[in-house]
């Protein structure tokens, strides 16, 4: 039997000749000004200094602002914040707030579906920028998506001068600043022109390897990945899979080690005052939805075989790992509340809470290894 060919994604749509010829015309742009202010400038390494200054604020202000403010209110911020990322994202030429964060909403609401305005499903490309190039009218209706932010001034004003303000930061601003640098050309051509083409791209793969290559270590509900190689690149963003799943956390990579400068930068913001009530998600639910995921994983691969045989272990072992965390999280809560109650505080008492602290933490980290190593040797064994 022959199966119906897949409809293309491009098929009965109407070009976005705005996204298409700025797309396409940008980096051709990008190489042609690089390579004459190479050649008439030489190489100068203030100019790529400034450079990567231009893609560390416009990187920022979509990820710190656009994205894990204006799109999923992670925290609160002050005016000047909002101003700070309304004139450094408009930079990245990536449309106003009003429509980028509208845009994002929907793809978090109706992920993967035909109404997702960047469904992986419609195809990698699609995904990373075809969606930008072509009307496509089964995308869901932005309107219910942006209340809030209609009532916001920033992001109005910023909307109604959007292009004005993208060509004032994003190409005028690098190049008097290029100027006083040795080279207006050199300031227009790379921290202008190249900078914007290599901020679209690298922030256009959370959309398509995000949804693609990485891990799933949260849910399989949907189709967005963890991946490092893509956190390096856009600050953090990469850790797609709990994004996808803790929307409203601050936070993208969860862990203290995990490279998300964009978290770390939303802290510095709360320490300068731009910043506060950064919203995280308890621990105990990522622990409940990692564990959880684990077992799908193990049900998926081992099909029924397994359910008599090892639930009993594995509901012991889950059952371990749950209590000592919860254990653990109590007596850090204890500790900080003792710690800054100043009048009452007792060092003994302090000290002891600190002892019985890591005696928790050694304990959960031992149910968390016979935890995994059980689910591996379980995985092992059904190949
Ligand atoms: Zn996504
Ligand atoms: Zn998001």
């Amino acid at each position: 039997m022959t199966q119906a060919p897949k409809p293309s994604p491009y098929k009965d749509k109407t070009i976005n000749w705005t996204g298409l010829l700025f797309l396409t015309l940008s980096p051709i742009a990008a190489v042609v000004l690089t390579a004459l202010h190479i050649y008439l400038d030489g190489f100068q390494w203030s100019i790529w200094g400034l450079a990567i200054v231009f893609y560390v604020l416009t990187v920022g202000s979509i990820t710190g602002g656009y994205h894990r403010y204006f799109s999923h209110r992670t925290y609160e911020a002050r005016p000047w914040l909002k101003w700070f990322w309304a004139l450094f994202g408009a930079a990245a030429f990536q449309n106003s707030i009003w429509v980028w964060a509208r845009d994002h909403r929907v793809h978090h609401r109706f992920v993967d579906t035909d109404q997702d305005p960047y469904s992986i499903n419609k195809g990698f490309l699609w995904a990373h920028f075809g969606w930008m190039l072509i009307n496509d009218p089964s995308t869901a209706d932005l309107k219910p998506y942006g209340r809030d932010l209609e009532k916001d001034k920033i992001v109005m004003f910023q909307d109604k001068h959007y292009v004005s303000l993208a060509i004032l930061m994003g190409f005028v601003l690098p190049a008097v600043l290029g100027y006083f640098c040795g080279s207006l050309l050199g300031g227009l051509a790379v921290a202008g022109f190249l900078r914007i083409v290599v901020v679209h791209h690298m922030t256009f793969f959370i959309n398509s390897w995000c949804h693609y290559f990485g891990k799933q270590g949260y849910t399989d509900t949907n189709t967005a990945r963890d991946s490092f190689l893509m956190a390096v690149a856009t600050f953090g963003e990469g850790y797609h899979n709990f994004h996808h799943i803790f929307a409203s956390d601050y936070r993208n990579g969860v862990r203290w080690y995990h490279w998300d400068p964009t978290k770390w930068m939303i802290q510095g913001f709360r320490l300068l005052g731009g910043a506060h009530s950064l919203r995280r998600t308890p621990w105990s639910e990522i622990m409940r939805m990692q564990l959880a995921m684990d077992e799908k994983r193990l049900k998926n691969r081992l099909n029924n075989q397994w359910q008599g045989q090892f639930q009993v272990q594995l509901d012991n072992l889950k059952g371990r790992v749950e209590s000592a965390h919860a254990r653990f999280e109590q007596l850090r809560e204890e500790y900080r509340k003792l710690a800054s109650s100043y009048a009452t505080i007792s060092l003994d008492k302090l000290k002891e809470l600190k002892f019985q602290i890591r005696m928790a933490q050694i304990e959960f980290r031992a149910a968390l290894k016979q935890w995994r190593a059980f689910n591996s040797f379980l995985l092992e064994t059904a190949n």
